[in-house]
C-alpha cells in the first residue's frame, strides 16, 4: 500500500464532534455492561504507572491495550524522570505508596521531536532547559553515536539511551531506594515504541534494588 504525503494530516476535528464521541462511547459501555462506570467510580486499583512522552501518536492505553483503571499515567515531553521535577515525582510518589503499583513502565518512542531538539541543542527558553539531562546523556554517549552513518538510527539509538537514562535515575530516587529497602515489590521497564510498526521493544528491567 502506498503512503501518500510524509505525515499524518491534521484531523480538523470540531471540540463538539469529540464531545459526541465521547456521548457515543459512554452509551455503548452501557449498553454492554451496566454497572461499568458506578464500578469504575468506586476507585482505582492500577498495577502500572506509565511514564511516557506527551507525543500525540503514543497515548498510554491505545498502544498498550489497557483500560480505565490499569493505567496510572504521567506524561512528559520525551518521558523525562527528573527527580526534582514535583509533577511527576508526587504522581510517581502516588503510584509506589497510595496506589501499590506492581510495575514502572518508562516508555519512550523513536523519532522523539525532544530527543532530536536536544541532540540539535535546542536553546528555546523551558523546552531546552526541559532537555538539559538529554543533552548530558548525548554528550556522554558521542562516541558510541557518532558510529552511525544513518542520521535516523543515531536519533533511534539516542531514543534507546534516554529510556534506559530514566530508567537508572528512577531506581537511583530515594523514593524507589526506600521502596526496595522495605520490601516493595516494584518493577522499573524500560520500553520503547516504534511509531512505523505500532509494536513496543523492551529494553530494560529493574528487579528489586540494584543497589545492594
Ligand atoms: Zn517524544
Amino acid at each position: 500500500m502506498k503512503i501518500e504525503g510524509n505525515h499524518l494530516e491534521r484531523r480538523q476535528r470540531p471540540y463538539a464532534e469529540i464531545l459526541l464521541a465521547n456521548k457515543a462511547w459512554a452509551k455503548n459501555m452501557v449498553e454492554k455492561d451496566a454497572e461499568y462506570f458506578k464500578r469504575l467510580a468506586l476507585g482505582q486499583y492500577p498495577d502500572y504507572l506509565w511514564i511516557g512522552c506527551s507525543d500525540s501518536r503514543v497515548p498510554a492505553a491505545g498502544v498498550s491495550q489497557t483500560e480505565p483503571g490499569e493505567l496510572f499515567v504521567h506524561r512528559n515531553i520525551a518521558n523525562q524522570v527528573i527527580t526534582n521535577d514535583f509533577n511527576l515525582m508526587s504522581v510517581v510518589k502516588y503510584a509506589v505508596d497510595y496506589l501499590n503499583v506492581k510495575h514502572i513502565v518508562v516508555c519512550g518512542h523513536y523519532g522523539c521531536g525532544g530527543v532530536i531538539a536536544a541532540m540539535n541543542n535546542n536553546t528555546d527558553k523551558y523546552l531546552g532547559d526541559w532537555l538539559t539531562g538529554i543533552k548530558d546523556s548525548y554528550k556522554r554517549n558521542r562516541a558510541e553515536l557518532d558510529t552511525f552513518t544513518d542520521e535516523k538510527e543515531k536519533i533511534n539509538r539516542m531514543c534507546e539511551i534516554n529510556v534506559e537514562r530514566q530508567i537508572e535515575k528512577l531506581a537511583s530516587s530515594s523514593l524507589i531506594q526506600k521502596a526496595w529497602r522495605k520490601g516493595k515489590e516494584l518493577q522499573l521497564h524500560g520500553w520503547i515504541f516504534d511509531l512505523e510498526t505500532g509494536l513496543i521493544n523492551p529494553l530494560t528491567d529493574v528487579v528489586g534494588n540494584p543497589n545492594t
